[in-house]
């Protein structure tokens, strides 16, 4: 068990970061924040900030002096910084779950062979290769690409295999997958913390509404689909944690269709579809990542108070943070990101035991 007082290295430093690190603090941890980039909202709660490019093996190698024990926030961080970071410290969840996650092609093999469900796919390596892909595939379909897609970002639907030229421009020529459109009911996630002694628990699937691309919303209880193909889920989300030897939460995206859940894609991290738990779960999906890493004991994921409602607020969505501070049953998280910009995730509303107004 992690000694209070000790210091946990966070890689990213975005408001998946902000939040752990407020979490840690409550632990009584310090946390180290280590990123790239000139603005960091994990670093305005944190004890200590080094901003110094993935690659700088002396800054990591400083750092990583510097902490007990590591974690990371941010999916695009390069394995090889994870990988230097293990001959040093403690990584945990490690590089192999973030390996897996950061490759679509990768993540869809490594699911299938544990009898995982996926969308059915195709790789597109290249635009000769994309229309091979269409043809096994059909149409619609969605056009992925393989590396650092989020957010939506590096996607583009085919309705008509005519539409693969615009496709494949539209992501920039990446190597690709391509997905069978899935006609599905809802969406969910499978919430999950697995300890270092291999405990683990699941917090309530919440249903998430997506708009262009971008998580809108979390709501509990799920529709009854939901609830039904909740377990098959978990099944799955909890032999992969198994397999990759898993400590801290892991997040699952699922279709909830009319033939079963299927496994649309996993974050190795603690995700915005879990913001709800914070205020609507026993333990947050934030305490329970840092109890996880730090050996603590887990704590209890039920959902007590129903309804909950999450909304993302997304650009100009943040100027309504004033009217939503008067509502009662409304907690709101400013992530005190300097800039608005339209599509960027600047803070979010949680709602317990009531619906929005
Ligand atoms: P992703 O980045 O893969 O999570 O995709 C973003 C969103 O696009 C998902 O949350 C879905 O709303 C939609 N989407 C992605 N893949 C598919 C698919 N194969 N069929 C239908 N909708 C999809």
């Amino acid at each position: 068990m992690l000694p209070p007082g000790s210091t946990i290295g966070i890689l990213g430093g975005g408001q998946l970061g902000r939040m752990l690190a407020v979490a840690a603090a409550q632990l009584g941890y310090k946390t180290h924040i280590y990123a790239p980039d000139a603005e960091s909202v994990a670093a305005q709660v944190a004890a200590q900030h080094t901003q110094a490019a993935w690659d700088d093996e002396s800054r990591l190698a400083a750092f990583a002096a510097h902490c007990d024990v590591v974690t990371f926030e941010f999916e695009n961080v390069p394995v090889d910084t994870l990988r230097f970071l293990s001959g040093h410290v403690a990584v945990r969840a490690g590089a192999d779950a973030l390996e897996i996650a950061q490759d679509r092609l990768i993540e869809k093999n490594f699911v299938a062979g544990l009898s995982g469900r996926p969308a059915p796919f195709a790789a597109a390596p290249d635009r000769a290769a994309l229309d091979t892909a269409v043809a096994a595939i059909g149409t619609p379909a969605i056009l992925k690409t393989v590396r650092m897609g989020y957010d939506g970002k590096g996607q583009a639907r085919l309705a008509t295999p005519e539409d693969a030229d615009a496709a494949w421009d539209a992501i920039d020529r990446h190597a690709a997958v391509i997905e069978g459109f899935v006609a599905f009911d809802h969406e969910f996630s499978v919430l999950m913390v697995r300890g270092i002694d291999g405990e683990t628990r699941f917090w309530d699937s919440p249903v998430n509404v997506h708009e262009d691309g971008i998580l809108a919303t979390s709501t509990l209880p799920p529709p009854p689909i939901v609830l039904d193909q909740q377990a098959e889920a978990r099944d799955l989300m909890a032999r992969i944690a198994d397999e990759l030897d898993y400590v801290g939460v892991l997040t699952g995206e699922f279709f909830a269709t009319d033939k079963g859940p299927v496994f649309n894609e996993m974050a190795p991290r603690v995700h915005n579809s879990g913001h709800w738990t914070i205020e609507g779960a026993v333990t947050s999906q934030f305490e329970n990542h840092i109890r996880a890493i730090a050996g603590l004991p887990l704590g209890d994921t039920a959902s007590p108070r129903l309804p909950v409602v999450m909304r993302n607020l997304i650009g100009a969505g943040i100027n309504d943070a004033p009217a939503l501070l008067a509502e009662p049953g409304c907690h709101l998280h400013h992530y005190g990101k300097a800039e608005v910009r339209a599509g960027r995730k600047l803070g979010h509303a949680t709602w317990v035991g009531t619906e929005p107004a």
